[in-house]
């Protein structure tokens, strides 16, 4: 998606460790016309799967997942980091391997929100090692409804989790995608 890659080349910072900050439209101050773009984009990606329900995780996901759902129509259900007492005690559980932190933590979803009939598109902000999208995968799984594609903003082509997702026959989709973030320079592939 041009619009988007012309955005990461003029605000995007490369940090240490691989890490692209795009805080000032995506993860922390929201440019919200250019996220009404990548909604647009998803629903012409995707509009052809039936999808009854958009799922993410907190908190990156939520605006993006938002915005994509008013073009289908559809609710978003995002799945918690914490398991805090407004949460139902019936929830689907995946678990998510952070490797900045390496930390294993679980996520969940209430049960009530999400039936076997459901076919589900997931999206998120980044796709890096895949981990995440795992996690969600597991949840959709014990739910037993229907992953039908997986959205993404910004995949750094150049980690290993891409490959590891389409490996398992999952429909992914990404809007920019980085090869290459080298002496603070981003190439697209
Ligand atoms: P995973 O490694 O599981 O694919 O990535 C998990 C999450 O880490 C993403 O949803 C995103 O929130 C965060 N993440 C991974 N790489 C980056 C990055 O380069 N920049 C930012 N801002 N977040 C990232």
């Amino acid at each position: 998606m041009e619009l988007l890659k012309k955005k990461i080349l003029e605000v995007g910072r490369v940090e240490g460790d691989g890490i692209l900050k795009v805080d000032s439209f995506l993860n922390h101050q929201l440019d919200v016309e250019l996220l009404n773009e990548i909604g647009k984009e998803f629903y012409r990606l995707f509009k052809d799967y039936n999808i009854t329900k958009i799922l993410t995780a907190e908190v990156s996901g939520i605006a993006i997942a938002a915005i994509t759902a008013q073009y289908f129509k559809v609710p978003v259900v995002f799945a918690k980091k914490t398991q805090s007492k407004n949460l139902d005690k019936d929830t689907y559980e995946g678990e998510v391997y952070s490797y900045t932190k390496d930390i294993t933590y679980k996520i969940r979803v209430s049960k009530r929100y999400l039936d076997k009939k459901d076919n589900i598109l997931i999206v998120d902000d980044f796709l890096a090692n895949g981990q995440a999208l795992l996690g969600l995968k597991q949840i959709i799984d014990s739910a037993n409804c229907n992953l039908k594609g997986v959205g993404i903003v910004i995949e750094k082509g150049f980690q290993k989790g891409g490959k590891l997702i389409r490996d398992k026959g999952i429909n992914v989709k990404s809007l920019a995608i980085i090869e290459e973030m080298k002496d603070g320079n981003i190439i697209f592939k």
